[in-house]
C-alpha cells in the first residue's frame, strides 16, 4: 500500500503542477491583456488628441489671415466663424481703448484694455515671432465664468509697419458643438467614445461621441486652444471593466473546467490503478494458498504411500488408516482442481448447464447423504430441515450440488468453538430456496458485499489460519446467475451466517 501511496503523491504532483502553470499564465495573460488594451488606448488618445489640436491650430491660423486683411473687423468675419463673438484690436497709444468688432455682452473694451495690459510682455514675444515670419497664437488663461477662452493672436495689416494684436473671444460650447464635434466624430469612426468634459473638482461632460450614459473614462489630455478642457477616450457599450470580468470570467471557467476533468482523470487513473494492484495481490495470495492446500495432501499421500512401500506398516488396522487417508486426500486434492478447472471454464464462459425441474428436497437430501459423514467426523452437530412439501426449481443438479458443498465446506472452514451446521430448504408461493447456517465467525457487513469477488478473503480475524482460494463463493454466485437466482447472505460477526440460494418456483413435472 505504501507504493499506491507514493503513486497517488505523484499523480497529485502530475496534476498540481500543470494547474498552477496553467493558472498563473492565465493571470499573466490576463494583466498582459489588461497592460495591452491600455496602451492601445493611450495611443489612440494620442492620435485623435494631434488630429484635434491641429485642427484648432488651422482654425487659429485662418482667423488670422482673414484679420491680416484690413484695420477693421467687418461682419463677414463673424459669418465666417460664428464661434467667435467678439474681437479686440489693440490701440497704439498710451491709454488709448482698444476697438472692439461684434456684438457680445461678455467681455467690455475696459476688460480687453486690462487683458492687454497685462500681456504687454506676451504680445512683445508675439512680436518678435511675427519679425520671423512665425505667427504664434496663444490662448489665455480660461474663463469658465463668462464660457469663454480668449485668444491672443498678431495681424499684419498691409501697409501698416508693426503687427496688431488682437484679441479673440471664443464662445467655448458653441466651438466643441461647432468646429471640434465633427472632427470628433471623423476621428471615432464610432468605434470607440471620444468625450470632452471641463476640468474642475467635478469634471462635467461637454460632449461624447457616443450617447452611452456615465461613460468610462480612460486616461485623458488636456486639449491646446482650451486648456481648462480635456480630452478623453471612452468604450462604447461595453466598459474596460466588464470586457476584462468577461474576459477573465471566461479564463477562470476554463480553468477550472481543465482542472476539473485532469483531476476526475487522475482519479479515474488511480481507482483503477489501485484495483489492478489489489487484484495483482489477491491473485498472488490465491497462488500462495492453492500452493499450501495442494502441497499438504501432496506430502500426506507420498509419507503413506512410501510407509507402505517400504512395508514398515505393524498392523492390518493401521495399513487401512493409511489407505483411507490416502483417499481422502487424492479426492481433496481432486476436489480443489475442480473447482479451479470449473472455475476457469466459467471465467471462458465454457460450462453448459444441463437443466431439469428437481424437488429441492431430494437433492438436499443426496446432497447431506455424503456430506453428512464428514461433518460429524470434524465434531459438528448437525440437521437436515427440508419442507414438507416439495420444492420444485429448475436446475442443474450437478451445479447445484457443488454450490452446496462449497456452502458446507465454508461453514465447515469459518465455524470455531460452536460447531452447528443446519442444512434446510423452505419456499414461499413464488420462490424456493436453499439454505446453510452455522454459528460461525460470521462475516462483518462491510465485507458481505465483497465476498463474491473472485480471490477475495476477509482479511482481518480468524480466517487468515484457514485456507482458501477465495473461488467458492465466485462459484457459487456464477451458478446461481446461470440459474437466474440469486444467493443471500445474512450474516453477523462471531454469531454466524446463513446463505441462502433462492430460485423461483416451478410446477411439478409431469
Ligand atoms: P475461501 O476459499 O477463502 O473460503 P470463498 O469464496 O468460499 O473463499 O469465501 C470468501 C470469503 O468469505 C472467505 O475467505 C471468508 O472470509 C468468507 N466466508 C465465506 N463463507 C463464510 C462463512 N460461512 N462464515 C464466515 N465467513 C465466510
Amino acid at each position: 500500500m505504501n507504493r499506491v501511496r507514493q503513486i497517488a503523491i505523484a499523480l497529485g504532483l502530475l496534476f498540481l503542477l500543470p494547474a498552477v502553470l496553467l493558472t498563473f499564465r492565465e493571470l499573466r495573460s490576463l494583466n498582459e491583456f489588461e497592460d495591452t488594451l491600455g496602451k492601445a488606448y493611450d495611443r489612440q488618445l494620442d492620435g485623435t488628441l494631434f488630429s484635434v489640436n491641429q485642427f484648432s491650430q488651422d482654425l487659429a491660423e485662418s482667423w488670422g489671415r482673414e484679420l491680416d486683411q484690413s484695420e477693421e473687423v467687418g461682419s463677414d468675419f463673424f459669418l465666417n466663424f460664428p464661434t467667435v463673438s467678439q474681437v479686440f484690436v489693440f490701440g497704439e497709444g498710451e491709454g488709448q481703448l482698444p476697438k472692439q468688432f461684434g456684438e457680445g455682452p461678455q467681455l467690455t473694451v475696459q476688460d480687453a484694455a486690462a487683458i492687454f495690459a497685462q500681456n504687454k510682455a506676451l504680445i512683445k514675444r508675439l512680436n518678435t515671432y511675427m519679425r520671423a515670419d512665425y505667427r504664434k497664437i496663444e490662448p489665455l488663461s480660461p474663463r469658465p465664468d463668462l464660457g469663454i477662452q480668449l485668444v491672443l493672436l498678431l495681424a499684419q495689416i498691409p501697409g501698416v509697419e508693426s503687427p496688431k494684436a488682437c484679441l479673440l473671444v471664443l464662445e467655448t460650447n458653441a466651438y466643441i458643438k461647432q468646429n471640434l464635434a465633427p472632427r470628433l466624430s471623423l476621428v471615432s469612426q464610432e468605434d470607440f467614445n471620444l468625450i470632452v468634459f471641463r476640468d474642475s473638482l467635478d469634471p462635467q461632460i461637454v460632449h461624447t461621441t457616443d450617447t452611452i450614459q456615465d461613460p468610462e473614462f480612460i486616461g485623458q489630455k488636456a486639449l491646446w486652444l482650451l486648456p481648462d478642457h480635456h480630452i478623453a477616450i471612452g468604450t462604447r457599450g461595453q466598459s474596460l471593466e466588464s470586457i476584462l470580468k468577461a474576459r477573465s470570467q471566461g479564463s477562470l471557467a476554463l480553468i477550472l473546467g481543465v482542472g476539473l476533468l485532469m483531476l476526475l482523470g487522475i482519479i479515474w487513473v488511480f481507482l483503477s490503478m489501485r484495483k489492478e494492484m489489489q487484484l495483482a495481490q489477491t491473485k498472488s495470495d490465491f497462488v500462495a494458498n492453492v500452493s499450501h492446500e495442494i502441497r499438504t495432501p501432496l506430502a500426506l499421500i507420498s509419507m503413506f504411500a512410501e510407509t507402505l512401500m517400504l512395508k514398515r506398516v505393524p498392523s492390518e488396522e493401521r495399513k487401512d488408516t493409511y489407505y483411507r487417508i490416502m483417499f481422502q486426500e487424492s479426492k481433496r486434492l481432486t476436489g480443489l482442481v475442480n473447482k479451479i478447472l470449473n472455475f476457469s471454464q466459467m471465467e471462458m464462459g465454457n460450462r453448459v448447464y444441463n437443466f431439469a425441474v428437481k424437488d429441492l428436497n431430494t437433492l438436499a437430501k443426496e446432497v447431506w447423504e455424503a456430506y453428512d459423514y464428514h461433518l460429524t467426523q470434524h465434531g459438528f452437530v448437525t440437521s437436515l430441515e427440508v419442507s414438507d412439501s416439495p420444492a420444485w426449481a429448475l436446475v442443474d443438479h450437478e451445479a447445484i450440488g457443488e454450490a452446496l458443498v462449497n456452502l458446507l465446506d465454508n461453514a465447515m472452514k469459518y465455524s470455531l468453538e460452536q460447531k452447528s451446521i443446519v442444512l434446510r430448504t423452505g419456499g414461499n408461493t413464488r420462490e424456493v430456496w436453499l439454505e446453510v447456517i452455522d454459528k460461525g465467525i460470521g462475516i462483518p457487513t462491510d465485507q458481505q458485499s465483497n465476498i463474491f469477488e473472485k480471490f477475495h478473503r476477509v482479511a482481518q480475524g480468524p480466517v487468515h489460519n484457514t485456507k482458501g482460494t477465495g473461488l467458492g463463493l465466485t462459484l457459487v454466485q456464477r451458478i446461481m446467475d446461470a440459474h437466474q437466482g440469486r444467493v443471500e447472505v445474512h450474516s453477523k460477526v462471531d454469531k454466524g451466517s446463513r446463505f441462502q440460494l433462492v430460485f423461483a418456483r416451478e410446477n411439478a413435472p409431469t
